[in-house]
């Protein structure tokens, strides 16, 4: 089962976190293998480090509403997407264009250009009118401009940048598991205002207990990661260190799949595109059938549900299908 381990280590400025998704992230690849479009090798364990480390984001920071991983490529992998929402429910997609080899880097699938991109953008639940989310987004290299290999290195450069905080990830992903490590420094509480005080942006990389920490995680293989469970993993890399774990998040409490995709919404996007547009693939087809990206689901509108579609609310037929 999918799980989520958190923890601290006593008296040291620093906390973790471990994923490992198992059921959940091969309902993602089992569900794309049935509709007949399963990603590329390199596409999925991309997608399945996105899922890890926007769970371990999204957990991280504890936002109230959506956290939305998106790498934008000017390589074959035009789009990739992790939506992870607030009670650790998630769903991935990619949109690729043209071929890749099975041993394809973060460069060769989104950054043949260097104007590939990550962004990770926080769209709040209850947004006041006007409320625009939250976005930040960093590029695909390092500071001396060398394209970056590991969607684990963009990560950890964008949460310097966005928080000041010196981060470790680790993440990994086959088909079975897909897994991560978080470690990140704490922030200075309450010492950020006061005169000659250390602020976080003066302790990057300073600080011993996280640069220690730190390099014990570095020891972790992606092999472990996938293989081992979180005790043993736990364990082996910190021994000999003041770890303190809370109960691991499960079942619907954890991290799990799921589709937020509903018939209403995909109703709504259709209307949108116009009556004519929606006329036009009617006549030719004689319904529109869109495919959920996220979860496969297809929804079929034939003549009759068009017409509704775009009959104002109260002159709709009594008992006409309006399900959600
Ligand atoms: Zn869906």
């Amino acid at each position: 089962m999918s799980e989520l381990h958190k923890f601290i280590f006593e008296g040291l400025p620093v906390r973790g976190m471990l994923v490992r998704l198992t059921d959940g992230w091969q309902q993602v690849l089992a569900r794309r293998t049935e509709a007949g479009d399963a990603f590329a090798p390199p596409v999925r364990a991309l997608l399945g480090e996105m899922a890890a480390a926007g769970v371990l984001m999204q957990s991280n920071l504890r936002f109230n509403g959506a956290l939305v991983l998106q790498m934008f490529g000017d390589g074959p992998v035009k789009l990739a997407v992790a939506e992870i929402q607030d009670d650790l429910a998630f769903r991935v997609t990619a949109k690729v264009i043209g071929e890749l080899s099975d041993g394809a880097r973060l460069e060769a699938m989104l950054n043949l250009h260097g104007q590939g991109r990550c962004a990770i953008t926080l769209d709040p639940k209850d947004k006041r009118p006007g409320q625009q989310p939250y976005q930040g987004v960093v590029a695909l290299h390092g500071d001396r401009r060398e394209p970056l290999q590991e969607l684990a290195e963009v990560l950890e450069h964008y949460m310097l940048q966005s928080e000041q905080l010196d981060t470790r990830l680790i993440l990994a992903a086959n088909d079975e598991v897909a897994a991560g490590l978080l470690l990140q420094r704490l922030p200075v509480q309450g010492a950020a205002n006061l005169q000659g005080a250390q602020r976080n942006e003066d302790l990057i990389g300073l600080d011993e207990a996280f640069n220690r920490l730190a390099l014990l995680a570095g020891t972790l293989t992606r092999d472990e990661l996938l293989t081992q469970d979180a005790d043993t993993i736990l364990h082996r890399l910190f021994w000999e260190e003041p770890l303190r774990r809370f109960a691991p998040l499960r079942g619907d409490e954890g991290p799990r799949f799921a589709c937020s995709c509903t018939r209403l919404r995909v109703g709504s996007m259709l209307k949108s595109l116009g009556r004519d547009e929606i006329d036009g693939i009617v006549r030719e087809q004689g319904r529109v059938e869109i495919g959920c990206d996220f979860c496969g689901l297809k929804y079929r509108f034939d003549p009759v549900d068009v017409g509704e579609l775009f009959t104002p609310i109260g002159q709709q037929a009594p008992g006409s299908a309006t399900t959600q």
